[in-house]
């Protein structure tokens, strides 16, 4: 059985975009599959303020539609299938997709990780018009303002951190009576003077005409409802990493792939890159870092292959 592909990359957001034009560009034969429209998450962004080397922000789509054509540009090729599964068979991967079975000698997952959300009445209407799942993206749009941050853990204290630099009105709330987050980040947050602390306390609604003007809550201790004013209410509880497609590949309590420093997973050849991996700190940046060195990897990957069994 030989390879169509060297590479074939799931998911054509901004890492496996990066991911693309480094593995084209290295002479590898790669494909992308993305579902929707390349760039993943950020499309709908109008203002990236963070990625480094554009000092004026610059809209989502742009910046996605740059990643890839950048990538076509050094012969990466894109279809709009989903994959739906993976497997590696006589050392090769098959990749199911809706239409039909491709084999490469090696994957990149690149299939990102959706925002868990709250589902209460408010949200999606007032998406992007003050509820975010970002805080270095989205906070400093609201500088001075009061903000609400939702959720208990790491991530919720983390960002509340990042948020507390911005106002001296971060109000938190969190629907049991003890933060998940790790004990020193929680000790740090609830003696931070910018943030105040409500447990036992979860969201009802949001509310607001063009924007989030305030938040239904419910005390449980209490068992009372009542209004705050806030411009912005930041979620962070939790995210579900997109990994439908794996067998058999090493995954952290979350959910999210485990690699090593080169992106490798517990499979050989098979690389993750991205918000679907284990990482600190998901961020544009980090995405776009993580595709390249995945790419590389894979290069050097298949380079092995070649000397050994592969063409
Ligand atoms: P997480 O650890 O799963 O915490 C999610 C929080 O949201 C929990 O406190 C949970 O409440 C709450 N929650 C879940 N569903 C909810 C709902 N429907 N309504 C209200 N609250 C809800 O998720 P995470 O904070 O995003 O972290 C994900 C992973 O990344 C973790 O492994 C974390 O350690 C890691 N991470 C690490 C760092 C760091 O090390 N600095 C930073 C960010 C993330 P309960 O507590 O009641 O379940």
């Amino acid at each position: 059985m030989e390879a169509e592909r060297d590479l074939i990359i799931i998911g054509g957001g901004i890492a496996g975009l990066a991911a693309a034009q480094y593995g084209a560009r290295a002479n590898l034969k790669v494909l992308v599959l993305e579902e929707m429209a390349a760039g993943g998450q950020i499309v709908p962004v109008t203002d990236l303020e963070n990625y480094p080397g554009f000092p004026e922000p610059i809209d989502g789509f742009e910046l996605s539609r740059r990643f890839e054509e950048q990538a076509l540009k050094f012969g990466a090729e894109f279809e709009t299938w989903s994959a739906r599964s993976l497997r590696k068979e006589k050392g090769l991967f098959v990749v199911e997709t809706d239409r039909d079975s491709l084999r490469s000698a090696s994957v990149i997952v690149a299939t990102g990780a959706k925002h868990r959300k709250l589902g209460v009445p408010g949200e999606e209407e007032l998406g992007g018009r003050g509820v975010s799942y970002c805080a270095t993206c989205d906070g400093p749009f609201f500088r001075g303002k009061p903000m609400l941050v939702v959720g208990g853990g790491d991530a919720a204290c983390d960002e509340a951190m990042f948020l507390s630099k911005l106002s001296e009105r971060v109000l938190m709330i969190h629907r049991r009576d003890r933060f998940r987050a790790q004990r020193s980040l929680a000790e740090r947050v609830l003696a931070n003077k910018n943030i105040e602390v409500r447990f036992n306390t979860e969201i009802k609604e949001i509310q607001g005409n063009e924007r989030v003007e305030k938040v239904l809550l419910q005390d449980n201790a209490k068992g009372k409802e009542y209004t705050e004013e806030v411009a912005a209410v930041f979620v962070f509880i939790g995210s579900i990493p997109q990994t439908q497609v794996l067998q058999d590949v090493a995954l952290d309590e979350g959910g999210y792939i485990l690699t090593d420093t080169r992106m490798e997973t517990n499979v050989k050849g098979l690389f993750a890159a991205g918000d679907v991996r284990s990482t600190p700190f998901r961020q544009l940046v980090v995405a776009a870092a993580e595709g390249a060195i995945a790419a590389h990897s894979a290069s050097q990957y298949i380079d092995e292959l070649r000397g050994e069994a592969y063409l």
